[in-house]
């Protein structure tokens, strides 16, 4: 959809252009590159030769135009790496020249539009991957999220933010995109309505959200956006970028300040009115029902249908298998993807065949919880990582699988390459964080270790740090955690309730 957002961007890219050109060319920096290209969903990467680009899905779909679009671009363009991220965007990796600005400019006839993706923006706004579908959700809150997604793409091109600001909606407990501790969450309520927290997040100095409203009709939701970013404009911090995130604003003024400063702005804006919403549902297809089963074929809500999920190891899905999916799917009524914030790929509105065909050529990937574990893009490609932790998972799944430890023996670990949390490490089972140690006096790449963190609704709990591992030994700590599982007979999740610190006391082993 095209609601002149788009327009308004396509007329901006001039001075992307140039940004780009220059840099390229090697007459800029990476850091005064990523100063312009950041707002247009771009980042150098590691080294500085080459360069990124991020494209925002709003909730994480990706309807067929779109995905023949990027198998499309990154066919033309052979990108060899292409990555699902935590805010449920795909990058595509290794590009130079002027190929960011075709895949951009491309995006934008096809209702991608990546404003604003990078640098002190609205980041894409994200929603529960399989909301609309899924069993046991409360509603589809993605028709909020695209208005919500379209509002502050507006905001953007008038509001300078003092940081980037991250708004999502959760349509059931999962609590799958941290909508209780974001800058903005719309919490799903069975009643039809929303609680909405505000104030939290992960990186340096994480925070769960505080509760600033509850039972708020979902036509409100933009007053409520409007609000936030009136309290992030107002008592945001413009001069000290470690501290420009909303849940510095609330730890400067206490939880009871923050939420009546939030309360102030939101009875402002209801008061000049205008901004209520009705959007429309989401159509799903009908089709007939047949009865089928497979491991990666769930039911959805609707009778008769199924969404099949595709789990590439740690996040990056080869163009090989995006151009098998899009060509499998063309011809079927209805179908898109879903891109979730832990990196799987849900193909939606399946028949029964529909589903069998779809599981048939998407075999591969994760084929266990393990194998599903979240990392970031890591320091490898990334510049601000310290660590490549998408390195470190592949090494650490061909250890178990060398092991032979059991597949339900491990649990989905979370990795960041660097306290930027990109992996949402702090609500892992097991988080790991990217960082050094000293061992004998010098200095070595290690990951800082967390354990018991969790996002679910209503048990939320940043993980409890055991202490830092060197790189080189966490496979191996890895291996360690499946053999003491393995022998005890039990699966993980009953070990890990067996004895209360059982998990660090086998951590513990490796730390320094
Ligand atoms: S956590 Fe760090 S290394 Fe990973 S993507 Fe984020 S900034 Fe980069």
């Amino acid at each position: 959809m095209n609601d002149g957002n788009d327009d308004v961007f396509r007329d901006r890219l001039g001075a992307f252009r140039e940004a780009e050109e220059r840099f390229f060319s090697g007459g800029s920096t990476p850091k005064e590159y990523n100063s312009v290209a950041g707002g247009f969903g771009s980042y150098s990467q590691r080294g500085g030769e080459r360069g990124m680009i991020r494209l925002r899905l709003c909730g994480g779909r990706l309807d067929k135009d779109k995905l023949d679009f990027i198998v499309a671009a990154a066919t033309r363009h052979s990108v060899d790496r292409i990555h699902t991220t935590t805010c449920e965007c795909i990058q595509l990796h290794n590009l130079v020249g002027d190929q960011i600005m075709d895949i951009m400019e491309g995006a934008l006839d096809h209702g991608i539009n990546t404003q604003g993706a990078g640098g002190d923006h609205p980041r894409n706004v994200s929603a529960t991957s399989l909301s609309g579908v899924e069993p046991g959700e409360f509603f589809d809150v993605y028709p909020y999220a695209k208005e919500a997604e379209g509002y502050l793409l507006r905001r953007m091109l008038e509001t300078r933010l003092p940081r980037k600001l991250k708004v999502t909606f959760s349509s059931s407990t999962s609590n799958e995109t941290h909508a209780t501790f974001r800058d903005l969450g719309f919490v799903a309520r069975p009643d039809g309505l929303f609680d909405v927290w505000s104030a939290g997040g992960l990186g340096n100095n994480p925070r769960m959200g505080c509760l600033v409203s509850e039972a708020v009709d979902p036509g409100d939701t933009l007053y409520h956006v409007a609000a936030m970013v009136d309290v992030f404009t107002e008592h945001g911090d413009y001069d000290d970028r470690t501290r420009a995130r909303t849940r510095y604003i609330k730890d400067a003024m206490g939880e009871g300040a923050y939420r009546d400063a939030y309360l102030d702005k939101l009875g402002a804006r209801m008061a000049s009115g205008g901004m209520g919403i009705r959007p429309d549902p989401i159509p799903v297809p009908v089709k007939e029902p047949v009865r089928v089963t497979g491991d990666r074929i769930h039911p959805q809500r609707q009778e008769g249908l199924y969404y099949v999920t595709y789990r590439p190891v740690g996040g990056d899905v080869e163009l090989r298998m995006l151009s098998t999916i899009a060509d499998t799917i063309r011809d079927m009524e209805g179908v898109e993807l879903r891109v979730s914030p832990d990196s799987a790929i849900h193909v939606v509105n399946l028949s029964g065949p529909e589903a069998l065909r779809v599981s048939e050529v998407t075999a591969g990937g994760a084929s266990n919880r393990f194998e599903s574990s979240v990392s970031c893009i890591g320091g490898s490609i990334c510049s601000l990582g310290v660590r490549d932790s998408n390195g470190l998972l592949r090494r650490m799944i061909s250890a178990v699988r060398e092991a032979g430890i059991g597949d339900d023996s491990l649990p989905r670990f979370r990795i960041s390459g660097c306290p930027s949390s990109c992996g949402a490490h702090q609500v892992g089972v097991v988080g790991l964080q990217g960082g050094s140690a000293t061992v004998d006096g010098v200095p070595v790449p290690a990951y800082r270790v967390f354990v018991n963190g969790c996002g679910l609704q209503g048990r939320e709990r940043f993980g409890d740090l055991v202490g830092t591992v060197p790189e080189g030994r966490v496979p191996e700590m890895v291996v360690a955690i499946g053999r003491a599982v393995d022998s005890s007979g039990m699966g993980f999740d009953g070990w890990l309730v067996s004895r209360e610190g059982i998990l660090a006391d086998v951590v513990s082993a490796f730390t320094v």
